[in-house]
């Protein structure tokens, strides 16, 4: 019985609030781009990568309006194997600058919130996979504790869905250490893979009652 935004502190504690991972914030601090891109421009027409370099432009951050995130959110969640555990997209303002988007796990409802703010689109497609990879741990996993053995392959919530996220082919593995608990190391990508195939049917524990097989990309 709890009101839309007020969460006791240990429903806030399940809560799967997702920050960006502190190197996107500090690559987009650097404002170098800005000053070298009138330069690149000119080289890159005259070496003949102009489209190239337009498809790198049109990644930054370009989608804006909170019926333009659900519906892009809807869309990666329609491509995805497992965006048949998300029950619906919810676009606000999340205040806190550094959280992107979160789930929650008290109850579990399969709604994804995603903070209003302008998203690149692989960003957006990153985190909603990382999102649907919380899902996956709950529908699975349930309400049991944060790290029971087994649960996940014994991986972290965040590393687990940030794996999930590779699985679904937005995201790559880390070659070098993020410094975060945002990491998906080789190692942690083939436990995910491992547990994931291990795993018969997943069974939706939120909305109409329904299980489906674990299909990998
Ligand atoms: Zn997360």
């Amino acid at each position: 019985m709890s009101d839309d935004n007020i969460f006791t502190d240990e429903e806030y504690r399940e809560l799967f609030v997702d920050v960006e991972p502190l190197t996107e914030q500090r690559r987009r601090r650097v404002p170098a781009w800005l000053s070298v891109l009138g330069v690149l421009l000119a080289v890159a027409m005259l070496a003949g990568y102009f489209g190239d370099l337009v498809t790198g432009i049109q990644t930054s951050p370009s989608i804006r309006e909170p019926a333009d995130i659900r519906a892009f959110a809807l869309d990666e969640i329609a491509s995805s194997p497992w965006g048949w555990l998300a029950s619906d997209v919810v676009v606000r303002d999340l205040e806190e600058p550094r959280v992107g988007a979160y789930v929650t796990n008290a109850p579990p409802d399969g709604i994804i919130t995603v903070d209003l703010r302008p998203w690149n689109e692989d960003r957006l497609d990153e985190l909603i996979d990382h999102e649907l990879g919380h899902l996956v741990d709950f529908a699975v996993w349930g309400l049991r504790g944060d790290s029971p053995e087994g649960r996940r392959g014994g991986l972290r919530s965040e590393a687990w869905a940030e794996c999930s996220a590779v699985g679904a082919g937005t995201r790559r593995v880390d070659q070098r250490d993020p410094d975060t608990e945002y990491h998906c190391f080789a190692n942690e990508f083939e436990v995910w893979e491992q547990t994931m195939s291990a795993i018969d049917e997943i069974c939706r524990p939120w909305g109409p009652p329904e299980c489906r097989p674990v299909t990998l990309n």
